[in-house]
């Protein structure tokens, strides 16, 4: 089956994502798990609100990201409090655009920030008066 034949939409439904985000936040994810690097086609996966809708969450790509289904189960009962400083779960004050996110990749991970158009930064996106703090183990973008 190819990526084009399993992604290709049905219609929109209200209140759910639409086909179009889908698209987009799997592509910028190059179809792995943020998390673990691994393909997703072809596993179950979900695209996973980092700050959950009853949190005050929306499908701006900022807020999405790419998770095998397992994965989106630990982040979301909240079992790894290293998923929230990977900014896989955002708390409910901050704002997604502002919280970076550490993409697992072979050579450790390469913190990114999400953009609202679909793309990605690999330099801070900080509202003012924010201080950006870097972990150490944290890869540039490869
Ligand atoms: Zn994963």
């Amino acid at each position: 089956m190819t990526t084009a034949q399993h992604e290709l939409p049905g219609y929109d439904r209200p209140g759910e994502l639409p086909w179009a985000t889908r698209r987009l936040v799997l592509a910028r994810d190059g179809y792995v798990c943020v998390c673990c690097d691994r393909p997703v086609l072809g596993r179950p996966y979900a695209i996973h609100l980092r700050k959950p809708r009853h949190r005050g969450g929306d499908f701006s790509p900022e807020n999405l990201i790419t998770v095998l289904a397992e994965c989106g189960e630990r982040i979301s009962v909240q079992r790894d409090p290293a998923d929230e400083a990977r900014g896989y779960s955002v708390p409910p004050g901050d704002d997604p655009a502002f919280v970076p996110v550490a993409y697992r990749n072979p050579a450790g991970h390469a913190v990114a920030w999400l953009l609202p158009d679909g793309g990605r930064s690999f330099e801070p996106q900080a509202a003012e008066g924010v201080v950006l703090t870097s972990e150490p183990g944290y890869f540039p973008a490869r």
